[in-house]
């Protein structure tokens, strides 16, 4: 008898971020000094006082299972943080904790998704969106959003994607990889179209809060009309530096939140008791740290916006949040070096990485096969050094 895996593996594909960085490892060890720009973490360290309310929780002996969708107290300083810093009122049980916001997104996902539903992602989106939707037999949907409308869907175009068959709309704001920020009046448009379709969830993404240049982050969930239907992520691993941590959170109406935990209870149990503890300490802390982290990316980005505008065909919008720039890069496609034609984004990161030993992530993986994304998560130094080689390579 020949073995057989499930035909779920051939639904969906390994994320192409986490490729680049194992690409990347297998570079290095071979002794290749390559300058990591896809990086999708920030590249600090997680605050002191967080750590010390690990350190505490073990010697606490929280070693034992929690509750499935994460300690009250945990769950309570969520609703703490969602009324601070988002006007946003939630009680406990609204509130499911899980194992990185990528699993609050898988658990979002298979609680509402039916097979044969259509959910709409505006592109560029974030890779692992798609992938989930076609894990649970779901349609994709995609509605492609351009440059010149800084990488936002319109009203107009979210009232044409939506069918009778839509269950969920699902983006985030600060978006990865384009780093936009949907401002309060473009939310309310958005909403304004939602109000005429009751049957649609909204997948609110909102891990980037904190890397925000705007100065304003709004979340859709502030408007009453869909708040029900809205289900806010969020998570602790780009504001705080965690992300290996395993750390994220949804907010939603209590049926979403049970259905949710109940997938949990048996795909997962509750997140790891001294993360959650921890994150406590991070919720209901002070944000000095988040605040001098972000400092340091607005000033990256500033540098990297000074950078990219030296290198002849990368054409980019200025990232309100995240730490990511997108340029298009398509001035490149068609062209020739010693036989090897650069034909789309895929063909010049792998260019990129072994010409300049610099890797960056193809924009295809988005859904936006004309970018490429540009990480600041990085060195300065490395930053400069990272689009010295990556001009050079290029001027070839
Ligand atoms: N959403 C977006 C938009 C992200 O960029 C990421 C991480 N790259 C996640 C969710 C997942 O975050 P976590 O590490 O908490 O799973």
């Amino acid at each position: 008898m020949v073995m057989q895996l499930s035909s779920l593996l051939s639904k969906f594909n390994e994320p192409e971020t986490l490729k680049m960085a194992k690409l990347c490892r297998e570079l290095r060890s071979k002794g290749a000094d390559v300058i990591d720009l896809s990086l999708g973490e920030p590249d600090s360290d997680t605050p002191d006082h967080i750590k010390e309310a690990a350190i505490k929780a073990i010697n606490e002996n929280y070693s034992h299972y929690s509750p499935v969708a994460g300690y009250v107290e945990l769950r309570e300083a969520v609703c703490d943080k969602l009324k601070r810093d988002n006007n946003l009122e939630y009680e406990c049980t609204n509130i499911v904790v899980s194992t990185g916001a990528k699993h609050s997104i898988a658990n979002t996902v298979l609680a509402v998704v039916d097979a044969g539903d259509e959910v709409i992602i505006p592109t560029p989106y974030w890779v692992t969106y798609s992938e989930i939707v076609r894990l649970a037999g779901g349609q994709v949907k995609f509605v492609k959003t351009s440059l010149e409308n800084e990488y936002k869907i319109t009203p107009q175009q979210l009232k044409e994607a939506i069918t009778d068959k839509t269950k969920l709309f699902m983006f985030s704001s600060p978006c990865n990889p384009t780093g936009a920020v949907y401002s309060k009046e473009e939310l309310q448009a958005l909403v304004e179209v939602f109000k005429e379709h009751p049957q649609v969830f909204i997948m609110s993404d909102e891990i980037y809060e904190y890397i925000n240049y705007k100065g304003s982050q709004h979340s859709i969930a502030q408007f009453a009309e869909v708040k029900d239907r809205v289900i806010v992520i969020n998570g602790l691993s780009k504001g705080f530096a965690m992300t290996g941590w395993r750390l994220g959170y949804l907010a939603a109406s209590a049926e979403v939140a049970k259905a949710c935990e109940k997938l949990q209870g048996q795909f997962t149990s509750g997140t790891n008791a001294v993360t959650q503890r921890a994150a406590i300490t991070a919720l209901t802390g002070s944000l000095e740290p988040t605040y001098a982290m972000v400092k340091e990316f607005e000033r990256r980005k500033a540098r990297v916006m000074e950078l990219v505008k030296d290198i002849k065909g990368f054409e980019c919008a200025e990232p309100d949040g995240a730490f990511y720039i997108f340029p298009d890069v398509s001035y490149y496609y068609g062209k020739t070096l010693n036989g090897e034609c650069i034909n789309n984004a895929d063909d010049l990161c792998m260019y990129l990485i072994h010409k300049a030993n610099v890797s960056t992530v193809s924009g295809t993986a988005f859904g936006e096969p004309n970018c490429i994304r540009i990480s600041f998560a990085n060195s300065m130094q490395n930053i400069e050094k990272g689009f010295e080689r990556m001009k050079a390579a290029l001027k070839e």
